[in-house]
């Protein structure tokens, strides 16, 4: 689904047919394009996942101290050293994993880069990687891009495991599982008992799971996240995913990570290299510095969201949208049946009429999602009380 705007200009016709290409296979994404639409109406854009408030004053000090003292070229394509060495202890100790700084770990351009770069790794044209439905929409065009061939598993209406069908999109063509917990869009947090049913299909199917964990310490209400590697069986045939992006607020830096065994992990290297060399040299070493902030950090983090997500649940309710408290991540995905409006209709209706944007719940199915919109809750609280206010003109 693609919204006319001021986006990615469209070739000439004829330059298609003389030379079709793989990029021809999607649309351009959906979650930016909200973005450029919302500035254009100048709505309050709960569209696209990115915090309106700073990131933690230790991180800017950081990051200029690294630039004044000359940070400035090349990290080792794979990360510096002392980033490698903070993210073992950090992941030994909150997802009790244990990986080689040397050959295990890959700091990568953000999960973005970090999941293009293991799917290239792993992927031969024709494989198969099972992708539960709805899904972060950066995954279609990764798999397109790799030449895998996506088996999307539809979740159930709590968004809970559909057992049987987890076992049917299994076969001998099933190179990969693509998982995200905490999830975007749904906010579901998936619980130890799914994550080892999913493991022994993985372990049963020889496929490996990557898994993308950018919102690992993002939940709510006593639920926990687990990391799918940490289970047994599953240290040499899981790609564990991470960011520094929603974690410390800097979606802007760039700086992700893979942790896989050293086979994998060899493999990441290739690919990561002549994708990008590597991640900002001094804000890899501003990274360092966001591991050493002090556990109360996360908690409160972790805190702050809760209220968030508190704020933006009232003001959809009270606007007319059936919704439910997510249980991890930073975002409400809604049902608006009761408008009478399809997706892309109604959230270009949000846009230029009440002046908030959402993103339609078509961008993360691969057929269907119409009746639902994603609202992001990752703002100051007096955007989200304006964007409440905005939604009231709704009713
Ligand atoms: N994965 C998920 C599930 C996301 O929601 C996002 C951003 O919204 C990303 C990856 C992109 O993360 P990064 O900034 O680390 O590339």
């Amino acid at each position: 689904m693609t919204l006319p705007g001021p986006g990615i200009p469209e070739p000439p016709a004829q330059f298609f047919s003389a030379h079709p290409s793989r990029a021809d296979s999607f649309t351009e994404s959906v979650i930016r394009e909200m973005t450029r639409l919302a500035l254009k109406h100048n709505a309050i854009n709960l569209a696209q996942g990115f915090p309106d408030f700073p990131c933690p004053p230790e991180l800017k000090a950081a990051a200029c101290e690294a630039i004044n003292a000359d940070i400035n070229q090349y990290a080792i394509t794979w990360g510096a050293k002392d980033l490698r060495e903070a993210l073992a202890a950090r992941v030994q100790k909150f997802n009790g994993m244990s990986f080689d700084p040397e050959d295990e770990i890959t700091v990568t351009c953000g999960s973005t880069e970090a999941m293009m770069a293991s799917m290239l790794a792993l992927i031969s044209p024709g494989d198969e990687v099972v992708v539960p439905e709805p899904f972060y929409e950066n995954y279609g065009p990764d798999a397109q891009i790799s030449g895998a061939t996506p088996h999307f598993v539809p979740l159930k209406d709590d968004f809970s495991l559909d057992e049987e069908k987890w076992k049917d999109a299994f076969s001998e063509k099933t190179r990969a599982v693509i998982l995200n917990s905490p999830n975007n869009p749904t906010g579901k947090v998936f619980s130890k008992q799914e994550l080892s049913f999913i493991a022994d299909l993985c372990i049963e199917h020889n496929a490996v799971a990557i898994t993308d964990e950018i919102y690992e310490h993002i939940v709510y209400d006593g639920h926990r996240h687990v990391s799918l590697g940490s289970l047994p069986g599953m240290e040499d045939r899981t790609i564990t995913i991470g960011s520094f992006s929603k974690t410390y607020s800097v979606t802007g830096w760039r700086v992700g990570y893979t942790l896989a065994d050293t086979a994998l992990t060899s493999r990441i290297r290739k690919i990561h290299d002549f994708l990008t060399v590597g991640a900002p040299a001094p804000l890899q070493r501003a990274c360092v510095a966001a591991l050493q902030l002090p556990e109360s950090y996360y908690k409160e983090l972790a805190g702050e969201y809760d209220r968030k997500r508190r704020t933006l649940f009232a003001g959809l309710k009270k606007a007319g949208f059936w919704c439910e408290l997510p249980q991890g991540a930073y975002y409400i995905f809604t049902d608006i049946s009761s408008f009478g409006m399809t997706d892309t209709a109604f959230a270009r209706h949000l846009i230029e009429t009440v002046g908030v944007a959402a993103v339609p719940g078509s961008s993360f199915y691969h057929k269907g999602g119409e009746t639902k919109l994603r609202f992001t809750f990752s703002k100051k609280d007096g955007t989200l009380t304006e964007a409440c206010t905005r939604l009231e003109r709704l009713g």
